[in-house]
């Protein structure tokens, strides 16, 4: 089980996560939780490094921002300790949960948990503090910010866990975003490669990494609501990469990422060698390239390159392309921060024919104008211009029938 910074807030809520994991030991399991900081708590550990000093040493602003964690897995342990309940809690460095030496941004490669599989069978719980490591020096590290989903993952892995429930603030994963589409639904199960790339494209519920890790060691997720009667399981949505249904539907999800940015070069030059004149200096400045479009000219002279980049990297892009004016020999260089990707959806994608056609006819029919496209096999993406984000989220949930009442036997 894995409460994130909202549902440890303070001491109240620190009890009523109490009460959910009272409830699984009642049922019989074992039971390992990881927490993270108290809301807000990380954000203020963050900011007194800064104040401290502007450029500070990596491990000292690691042994400050885990802190937090430390806090909120000592509090559940005494919280259950109080209410009968057999608990302990663990530090990274006491299990130990091993990473790499990349402070800030460390990545796990082992966990020995030899003692807590001992602990776990006589009945204690298991309360570990999310988001921290051990590095080869045996410094502590921090696995990035979020990094307590990540954490869960590696631990129900670690264990063999049969399940890792992500509790959080939302009862589960939707359709699409649903402060965007009001009749947006809870999806009962989705599978890992879809909730991946809703994850990459900014859906918020989960790590990246974390859903990467559970892919991997085909760990079976859940999200689900903390805030709930903690008598009951609450619903959630069960992620796995098992196949999901018998008639499995083309699309379930539409997501959407406002962090884009277009950049267009006009008139270049239609030869051999063109397009690593332009994406290769892109990529030695390490600018992550996602969308391209190159057309053929009518010619055979000069034909136009249009390929997005990440908005926090536009301004760097459009230097770099810059500085190769005379190598590229291009026309005109334009860019457009104002746009957006919205993703269709789908591991069903697969096996239906059309799927494509139905995004790009609705998307026609309401006006909006595509300014490229990029297809993968679960997944269609468009780039527009941000104004009409919300009606072409709205316009794609309904073409694809995500928002009619799901026909549940
Ligand atoms: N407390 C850490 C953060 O805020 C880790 C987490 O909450 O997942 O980034
Ligand atoms: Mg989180």
């Amino acid at each position: 089980m894995k409460f994130g910074g909202t549902s440890v807030a303070d001491l109240t809520r620190i009890r009523h996560v109490a009460e959910h994991v009272a409830r699984e030991v009642r049922e019989g399991n074992e039971v390992a939780v990881v927490v993270s900081a108290m809301a807000g708590e990380t954000n203020r550990l963050v900011a007194l490094c800064r104040e401290a000093a502007p450029l500070h040493d990596a491990r000292e602003y690691d042994a400050v921002v885990s802190s937090g964690e430390n806090v909120t897995s000592g509090l559940l342990a005494i919280v259950l300790q109080s209410m009968g309940i057999e608990a302990r809690s663990w530090q990274g460095w006491q299990l130990a949960m091993r990473t790499n030496a990349a402070h800030g941004a460390a990545r796990i490669d082992a966990i020995d948990c030899a003692t807590l599989t001992e602990r776990l069978a006589q009945g204690q719980v298991a309360v570990v503090a999310g988001f921290q490591g051990l590095s080869p020096q045996n410094r502590i590290t921090t696995l990035g910010r979020g990094g307590s989903d990540t954490t869960a993952v590696a631990l129900a892995a670690a264990l063999g866990a049969d399940r890792c429930d992500i509790y959080t603030d939302v009862d589960g994963v939707y359709t699409t975003d649903p402060r965007i589409v009001k009749t947006a639904r809870r999806l009962p199960r989705i599978s890992h490669e879809e909730m991946l790339e809703m994850a990459s494209l900014g859906a918020k519920v989960l790590h990246v990494r974390s859903v990467e890790l559970a892919m991997l060691y085909d760990v079976p997720l859940m999200v689900r609501s903390t805030f709930t009667d903690p008598a009951k399981a609450p619903p959630g949505t069960l992620i796995t990469g098992e196949d999901i249904q018998m008639e499995q539907e083309a699309v379930t999800s539409i997501a959407y990422a406002r962090d884009e940015a277009q950049v267009t070069l006009r008139d270049v030059p239609d030869a051999p060698g063109v397009a690593y004149r332009v994406f290769g200096p892109l990529s030695a400045a390490h600018i992550n390239v996602d969308m391209i479009v190159q057309n053929i000219s009518d010619d055979g002279t000069a034909t136009d390159i249009t390929f997005t980049v990440p908005e926090a990297d536009y301004d760097r892009a459009m230097a770099v392309i810059e500085s190769q004016r005379e190598e590229i020999r291009f026309g005109k260089l334009i860019g457009e921060k104002d746009v957006v990707k919205v993703s269709v959806i789908g591991v069903g994608m697969r096996s239906h024919a059309g799927v494509a056609a139905t995004a790009f006819k609705a998307l026609g029919e309401r006006g909006i104008n595509i300014r490229a496209i990029t297809t993968s096999e679960i997944k269609i993406s468009v780039l527009i211009d941000s104004a009409t984000t919300e009606l072409a989220v709205r316009t794609l949930h309904s073409a694809y029938k995500l928002d009619r009442v799901p026909a549940e036997g």
